[in-house]
């Protein structure tokens, strides 16, 4: 490996183009081939997850490239869930008892742009676009594209290519059709797809609804979430099943049947969205699935990064937190000197144990967030361990403060310990051993703190015993 390496990065999503700046950055000669047309010349967002939620594994992501003063502007903070019941009662549960705690709306759009334009400035970085990649020699570090302008196919040579070419990555594809090495691939898909829709700004261009949250509507089988946006919009997810129950995606075909839907589950909601009916048939549904895979690399020459290697159900809002934490993980190994090859072992090895951690934390979230938020033990979970962490800043974070705002730990501690802690609490209040009152003095809480610590210690090491059983 020298700096003289020539790098190819197939795919320039949010992972893609920050491997190829941070890469830019380090020296390296970096070619850049994305399928779609530049998104800063040509609107190509619509029904695509516009925005996204962006948090601390993002923002260390951002300081590493020296971006985080140029990405705070288009950040819109979100302190907590906004809870909507069926009347449209709402009530906010803060994402954590720390103020500057807290997850930001971003627009995708407007993200990957930043990241061209950076990467796009240095010198030793061309981005080609309408090049979609059809396989990848992945034995002779080859890449086959092919050109939309010119309908002509082209092989591009490389040191080594790398895969940012998200969920459906052809490098992946190439790994296992090629059937030269054991690879295996696993591709789960949920019942569950979603649609984007839309509450559009209030006629004054400001925001029809509070701002600085994340909506929920849960409702245990389906729901609804709403993101901010700059302009004064929110974009409006609905997941939903699509055969299961009285209402389903197969099945609301009409109108009537679309407007019947949200009377009677999201009315709050409803009044604020005259354009959903436009939205709804306009507006793709799409599935919802995770892709583990494994090994990441052939050898020195190719390696799959952000969703291509492992793509999630989007409910712990971590997918491209994550993939941007690819690049952090990975450009630590590349201080060493070492040979690709030992690069992407390393990398492979220490960060495929966080990703499968996500993968699997966004699936319980997904369970998290149409049902239990509505729960009363959960309820009361959440609003203890809220006093715990305003109390106790330095001694307790739940498990959504430990995956969200601990940047400095990996999904899978965050997992162990999150998930070990929540089984703690839920006991105990379940049983009524512990006090969730919002009176207790900090003598009595710090009780609480204890007791939950050493259950939580005791739970740990009855996972440790099984786990070496
Ligand atoms: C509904 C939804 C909501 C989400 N919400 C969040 C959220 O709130 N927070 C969060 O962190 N994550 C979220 N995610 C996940 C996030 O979108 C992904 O994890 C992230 O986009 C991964 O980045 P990537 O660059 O690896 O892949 P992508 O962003 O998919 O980029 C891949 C790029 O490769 C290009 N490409 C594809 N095939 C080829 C080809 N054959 N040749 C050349 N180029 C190709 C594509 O055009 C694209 O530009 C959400 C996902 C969905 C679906």
């Amino acid at each position: 490996m020298t700096k003289k390496d020539s790098v190819l990065i197939v795919g320039a999503g949010l992972c893609g183009s920050l491997l190829a700046l941070r890469l830019g950055q380090r020296g390296y000669t970096v070619n850049v081939y994305e399928k779609r047309p530049d998104l800063r010349k040509v609107d190509i967002s619509a029904g695509r997850s516009i925005n996204l939620a962006f948090s601390d594994r993002g923002i260390k992501a951002m300081k590493l490239v020296g971006l985080e003063d140029k990405v705070k502007p288009l950040c819109i903070p979100m302190n907590g869930r906004l809870l909507h019941d069926l009347e449209g009662n709402t009530v906010l549960a803060p994402y954590s008892g720390r103020a500057h705690e807290y997850i930001n709306s971003i627009s995708r759009g407007d993200l990957n742009a930043l990241l061209l334009d950076e990467a796009e400035a240095l010198s030793n970085v061309t981005l080609h676009f309408n090049h979609k990649s059809i396989s990848i020699d992945f034995e002779n570090t080859l890449a086959h594209f092919y050109q939309y302008e010119t309908k002509t196919e082209t092989s591009i040579e490389a040191d080594v290519i790398f895969g940012t070419d998200g969920a459906g990555s052809s490098l992946r594809k190439s790994y296992y059709l090629g059937k030269k090495f054991l690879f295996s691939f696993s591709q789960d898909y949920l019942t569950h797809g979603y649609k984007e829709l839309s509450i559009l700004p209030a006629e004054n261009g400001g925001f029809k609804t509070y701002k600085n949250a994340l909506h929920i509507w849960g409702r245990e089988a389906f729901m609804l979430i709403a993101l901010p946006n700059l302009d004064g919009s929110f974009t409006v997810t609905l997941f939903l099943s699509y055969e299961d129950g009285e209402f389903n995606f197969n099945n609301l075909t009409t109108k009537v049947k679309v407007l019947d839907f949200f009377e009677k589950y999201f009315k709050d909601a409803l009044e604020l969205m005259p354009n959903l009916i436009d939205d709804f048939f306009k507006n793709p549904t799409s599935p919802l699935g995770t892709v583990k895979c494994s090994p990441w690399h052939y050898r020195g020459n190719t390696l799959l990064m952000g969703d291509a290697a492992h793509a999630i159900v989007p409910f712990y809002g971590q997918g491209m937190n994550a993939s941007f934490e690819d690049v952090v993980e990975f450009d630590k190994y590349l201080d060493n000197g070492k040979d690709w090859e030992t690069i992407f072992k390393a990398f492979e090895k220490s960060r495929k144990i966080d990703t499968d951690a996500i993968a699997d934390l966004a699936i319980d979230n997904f369970h998290e967030m149409k049902g239990h938020v509505n729960n009363s033990i959960f309820r009361e979970k959440r609003k203890l361990e809220n006093i715990l962490e305003k109390q106790f800043p330095n001694e307790y974070s739940s498990k959504y403060s430990l995956v969200t705002f601990n940047e400095n730990i990996g999904y899978y501690e965050a997992m162990t310990r999150g998930r070990a802690q929540d089984k703690a609490l839920l006991n105990m209040i379940a049983d009524h051993n512990i006090s969730t009152s919002v009176d207790m003095t900090k003598e009595e809480l710090k009780k609480v703190l204890e007791k939950v610590k050493a259950e939580t210690e005791e739970i740990l090491e009855e996972d440790r015993v099984a786990k070496n059983m």
